[in-house]
């Protein structure tokens, strides 16, 4: 009986979601013509400037921490890494989803970055759940950008809440499309901006989830080659240990 109340649970919640992404183009259209109609086209200037800074930061994180960890802590040519997993940031990037990826993800990791199954199959899923460093570059520029709509000044301690706050609530955003949006509310009201802020930037989510979302995929699969690597490591150590003591 509980498992039948929490999967009806489950449809309606899709259903209602799935009833307000339907209407959400019309509300972003009517919201978006409303703040061109009042502050001309510099606004939609304002908008490609906001998606330039969050393109830039998510390629920037994604050749330095992601090459540089994968190359020195990994091990692994950073170049190999990207070539092998370009496939699945591309799948990423089609569905916006990291759980759609994940399959893909990890039979990438295992197959073509030789990361062992034991280590795909706990690191993969776990970070496709909970690591999303995409989502949490793009909120914490969103917010800096509503802010700044809203000629609101964001002081030191509050930029500090702001990179907290969005590192939480990536952590909570599940990994599916559009639900990192729908975190921001979090960060958002942390340092007490309003939410209605978010549809100045819902019209162009779509394209920053797919991008987002394949360098959250690609985060995992660089930590599996980091734990791959240490765990080889310690497991070489014990061999030699093994061999002294034999
Ligand atoms: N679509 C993202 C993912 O699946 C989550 C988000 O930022 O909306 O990783």
């Amino acid at each position: 009986t509980l498992r039948t109340f929490i999967e009806q649970g489950n449809d309606l919640m899709t259903y209602l979601i799935t009833l307000v992404m339907k209407m959400a183009p019309l509300g972003a259209f009517a919201l978006i013509a409303s703040a061109v109609g009042s502050q001309g086209f510099d606004s939609l200037k304002a908008m490609g400037l906001y998606m330039g800074v969050v393109i830039l930061s998510l390629i920037v994180h994604s050749v330095l921490t992601y090459g540089s960890t994968v190359s020195l802590l990994g091990k692994m040519n950073p170049f190999f890494f990207f070539r092998k997993f370009a496939p699945v940031m591309l799948f990423a990037f089609s569905t916006s989803s990291s759980n759609a990826t994940l399959p893909v993800a990890m039979q990438t990791a295992q197959k073509e970055l030789k990361v062992p199954r034991s280590v795909s199959s706990f690191v993969q899923p776990l970070g496709a759940t909970i690591n999303m460093d995409g989502t949490a570059i793009m909120q914490g520029v969103a917010t800096v950008f509503i802010a700044q709509v809203y000629a609101v000044d964001l002081t030191p301690g509050q930029l500090a809440t702001v990179v907290l706050t969005a590192v939480l609530a990536s952590v909570g955003t599940a990994g599916v499309p559009g639900v990192g949006l729908v975190m921001l509310t979090m960060v958002l009201q942390s340092v007490n901006l309003p939410v209605e802020g978010i549809a100045l930037i819902i019209g162009v989510d779509r394209l920053l989830d797919m991008m987002r979302t394949a360098v959250n995929i690609t985060g995992d699969a660089a930590c599996a080659v980091i734990v791959s690597k240490s765990e080889e490591d310690n497991l070489k150590e014990g061999k030699e240990t093994d061999e002294r003591y034999a």
